[in-house]
């Protein structure tokens, strides 16, 4: 009897805490976006699209339940990584995707009122850029609730030379799952094509040592439009870099350089 009735008291004391915490509790939800879904250049599109010497406008509208703060941007080349979130994604996007421009970044800040907001975010995207650049979205309420969006911004680029890659060491790039891997003291060859709509003035292939960065291989290109070159991996095992320049014909001031990682082991 004693007991059940200090039992009581407990529970009665628990239930007037919860009730206490619950009635003074501050708001614990995450702010959204309430974007119409499948909306073009928002945060909530599988890709945005982008083009080299244009700007995009990323628009959404942003709600939550009591008041929104602000919204953060960070845009940074996908090169070389992922973000968890967007695993799944990249499973469907696998092969090489050659970068160029990829020290070009964005991160701003909007400030947002009331409990739906409009934000637009101008960004001008330099003639220097093509590949997937990851647009990240941080948005903030009044009360310090987070939450994070993720897309990519896609860029095309008609202003530089382009490299296509059709095989490498037999292989389609398209195919690769990462990044390669080349046997050490073996021979890859390497097969592509360099394009550019004013023409091509001069294009190189080097294979540079990560860890000296001594190029170890290189080729000046004769042949623009199909190319094949054979590359003679170093014995020492390592991380390399495959990169790939060109100059445009019409103007020499435009010049790209793009590659990728590769293991030699
Ligand atoms: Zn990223």
């Amino acid at each position: 009897m004693m007991i059940n009735h200090k039992t009581n008291i407990q529970n009665v004391a628990l239930l007037g805490l919860a009730i206490f915490f619950t009635s003074c509790q501050t708001d614990t939800e995450a702010p959204t976006v309430c974007t119409g879904l499948g909306a073009m250049n928002s945060i909530t599109a599988d890709e945005i699209e982008g083009v080299a010497g244009d700007h995009v406008d990323i628009e959404d509208v942003f709600c939550d339940n009591e008041g929104l703060s602000q919204v953060r941007y960070d845009i940074h080349s996908a090169e070389g990584h992922a973000h968890e979130v967007s695993d799944e994604d990249d499973e469907h996007n696998d092969g090489l995707i050659l970068h160029s421009g990829t020290d070009w970044s964005v991160l701003r800040t909007i400030e947002l009122d009331g409990t739906e907001a409009e934000a637009d975010l101008h960004v001008d995207v330099p003639l220097t850029a093509r590949g997937v650049w990851h647009v990240i979205v941080d948005l903030v309420d009044n009360e310090g609730n987070t939450a994070t969006f993720l897309s990519d911004l896609h860029i095309e680029n008609s202003h530089m030379p382009e490299f296509s890659l059709t095989s490498v060491g037999g292989e389609d790039p398209a195919n690769w799952h990462g990044e390669p891997t080349w046997s050490a003291g073996t021979e890859v060859v390497v097969e592509g094509a360099v394009t550019d709509e004013d023409g091509i003035a001069s294009a190189e292939l080097e294979l540079i040592d990560e860890a000296t960065e001594t190029v170890v291989w290189s080729a000046e290109l004769t042949a623009f439009e199909a190319f094949s070159e054979t590359v003679t991996v170093p014995a020492a095992a390592g991380e390399y870099h495959f990169e790939m320049k060109a100059t445009d014909a019409s103007n020499a001031a435009v010049s790209m350089e793009t590659g990728f990682h590769v293991e030699v082991e």
